[in-house]
């Protein structure tokens, strides 16, 4: 799951990426809301934190700039605000939740956490396809009650497949949900991962859809 951090303060910035990339998200973070837009126009984030005091443009219009062009990405306004009138101001302007200044690192993560899960539809912090579980919050994957074990790469690919059972993804945008702007990527690295995970749970779960991409469906 890739993650834009909209933060200027650096302390903060780093404990939040630190925090964040620790959990097992791709984190990329920018400083300002110019910058934001740029980064949020490709639309390759699963979910946007984003405070209200930066420099330029302030957050609240980055929100709205968001919403009003129709992108749907959840946000999570992280403000030192604590005025009662910003925080309906930013909920009504689109986000989706918010988290107060100072706040606490692991109770952020179990915030993101929530959101994801409700933008993917589901209560449940277990994804779910047929027997093949994957539990996001203790790392553990399992197929047919029996533990498999990944790396934190083949982990994250499965993760971002199982939040939509049975759609294909592109090599490019699995890509996108591995991969930061401060990592290389080597050109055929997503596939050496893929053909790992599809060594550890079997071909008929970890489908290939010749020159379109992949899926995973129930075996
Ligand atoms: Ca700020």
């Amino acid at each position: 799951m890739r993650l834009l951090l909209i933060e200027d303060d650096t302390m903060i910035g780093r404990a939040v990426r630190q925090g964040l990339g620790d959990a097992g998200f791709t984190v990329d973070w920018v400083m300002d809301g110019r910058a934001a837009e740029r980064a949020l126009s490709n639309g390759v984030y699963d979910l946007a934190l984003l405070d209200l005091g930066l420099p330029g443009q302030d957050g609240m219009a980055v929100l709205q700039g968001l919403r009003t062009r129709g992108n749907a990405v959840p946000v999570l306004i992280v403000t030192a605000r604590d005025a009662v009138a910003d925080r309906i101001a930013g909920l009504n302007a689109g986000a989706d939740d918010y988290v107060l200044k100072p706040f606490d690192l692991d109770e952020l993560i179990a915030r993101v956490r929530a959101l994801l899960r409700r933008h993917a539809g589901g209560g449940s912090p277990l994804l779910q396809c047929g027997p093949l579980i994957l539990d996001p919050v203790r790392k553990q994957v399992s197929l047919k009650g029996e533990t498999v074990h990944l790396s934190a790469r083949e982990f994250s690919l499965l993760e971002t497949l199982m939040q939509r059972p049975g759609a294909v993804l592109s090599r490019e945008q699995l890509e996108d949900s591995l991969y930061g702007w401060t990592e290389e990527i080597g050109s055929n690295a997503v596939e050496v991962h893929l053909h790992k995970l599809r060594r550890k749970l079997g071909a008929d779960t970890i489908r290939n859809v010749r020159g379109v991409g992949y899926k995973v469906v129930a075996p």
